[in-house]
């Protein structure tokens, strides 16, 4: 297999740097930001990921770097249970659990898996163009590199992607989100897990990740690209989630100002190809989907491990690119159907009684068989 350049340090990039230098084949990732330093979030690595960071062997690593969750609860904002998911069922079954870890320890675990004269910080893509058979990149640098290959892994605003497929855009959740990161001890009962509660258009998550730092993220029903119109946004989120129980408002309070940042929630839903020619999307660059089902980051995870797979076995990129699609397409899909659905639900004004009911009542073998559907991973 020739030379490949990767666009894009995050995790779909750096899984596929790893990946490509297990199998041999030449790469470099060019990355824009000046060092792997991503927004001091947490985020939840999950059992498919693991599988994947397994075969890859650094599956400890990332353990190593977060913590591994034994349940995930879903509650009203007074704490009643609306679902609870037991995850050491998860873990027996497929070798792992849920990963809550730092984002910018899971860089570093996963950056230390490369080496590092292969990935170039600094370095943004501005513009690529295909020409007598390479593809010829442009940067903000304002150098030209050639390559046999691209693949573009560079994130749900990604460069790659406006240049080769401009007419896909992003669609808005109608949900903006709040993340926070704190040092704090949490009560016993929420050690090891992932407390969810749902409100009225209105939902509050909280993790440890490892070190008694805390993630938490509150997601609110708004138009896009609202802003912040105080700020004090501490005070905002405290009034807005007043009525939330446990450990909801003293987290908030707790957060330094700086830690708590704005995002709108969008996905990625209409990208029918994901490749053309000699350049593949990968990861939110292709299908980024809203985090409500924790699968953005294990999604690309998934893609970076089969894409590397779908090269070292074919003879031209052309043909591993579109049976690397053909193997991911349909259960990307479902991801990013389903988790619009849930973050939908979860924000729903009426019906909420229905809506518990049957998240209380759901039988274990539907809920295995979704579960299943998403954590399993083709071989
Ligand atoms: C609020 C929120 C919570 C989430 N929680 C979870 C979760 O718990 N679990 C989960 O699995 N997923 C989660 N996700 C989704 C997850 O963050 C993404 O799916 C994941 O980061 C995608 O990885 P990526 O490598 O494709 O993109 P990114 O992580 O965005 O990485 C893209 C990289 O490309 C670089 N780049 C961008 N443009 C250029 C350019 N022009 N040239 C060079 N480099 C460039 C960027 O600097 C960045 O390093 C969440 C998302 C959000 C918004």
């Amino acid at each position: 297999m020739k030379k490949g350049i990767i666009i894009g340090g995050g995790i779909a990039g750096l899984t596929a740097a790893i990946a490509m230098e297990q199998a041999g084949i030449d790469f470099t990732v060019y990355e824009a930001a000046p060092e792997l330093k991503p927004y001091g979030a947490g985020i939840w690595m999950a059992p498919n990921a693991m599988q994947v960071f397994d075969k890859l062997g650094v599956k400890q690593a990332v353990k190593n770097a977060g913590i591994e969750l034994e349940k995930v609860d879903i509650t009203d904002e007074n704490l009643n249970l609306i679902h609870g998911l037991n995850l050491k069922k998860i873990k027996a079954k497929f070798g792992s659990s849920i990963v809550a870890v730092h984002r910018a320890r899971l860089q570093q675990v996963l950056y230390s898996f490369v080496n590092p004269d292969k990935v170039i910080l600094n370095k943004a893509l501005v513009s690529l163009e295909e020409k007598d058979g390479k593809v010829v990149l442009h940067f903000a640098d304002e150098t030209i590199i050639e390559a046999d290959f691209v693949i573009g892994a560079d994130g749900v605003n990604s460069r790659v992607r406006q240049q080769i497929m401009p007419e896909i855009h992003l669609r808005y959740s109608g949900q903006t989100c709040w993340r926070g990161l704190v040092t704090h001890t949490l009560p016993d009962q929420w050690k090891n897990a992932t407390l969810e509660l749902w409100g009225n258009q209105l939902r509050f998550g909280l993790a440890e990740m490892a070190d008694e730092q805390i993630y938490w993220f509150a997601v609110k029903t708004s138009p896009e690209n609202g802003v912040d119109e105080t700020k004090d946004i501490k005070s905002y989120l405290k009034e807005e989630f007043k009525d939330f129980k446990g450990p909801v408002q003293e987290l908030i309070e707790a957060t330094p100002h700086f830690m708590i940042r704005r995002t709108d929630l969008h996905d990625l839903p209409g990208a029918k190809k994901w490749h053309q020619s000699k350049i593949c999307l990968i990861g939110d660059a292709a299908h980024a989907a809203t985090p409500n089902l924790g699968q953005g980051g294990a999604q690309a995870v998934e893609d970076a491990y089969t894409l590397v797979q779908e090269l070292h076995l074919s003879q031209t990129p052309e043909y591993a690119f579109d049976s690397f699609q053909k193997k991911r397409y349909n259960k990307v899909k479902r991801i990013i159907f389903g988790s619009y659905w849930i973050g939908i639900v979860a924000h729903w004004k009426y019906f909420k009684g229905i809506r518990n009911f049957f998240l209380r009542n759901t039988p274990s073998f539907i809920e295995e068989s979704q579960l299943n559907s998403i954590y399993r991973i083709d071989d």
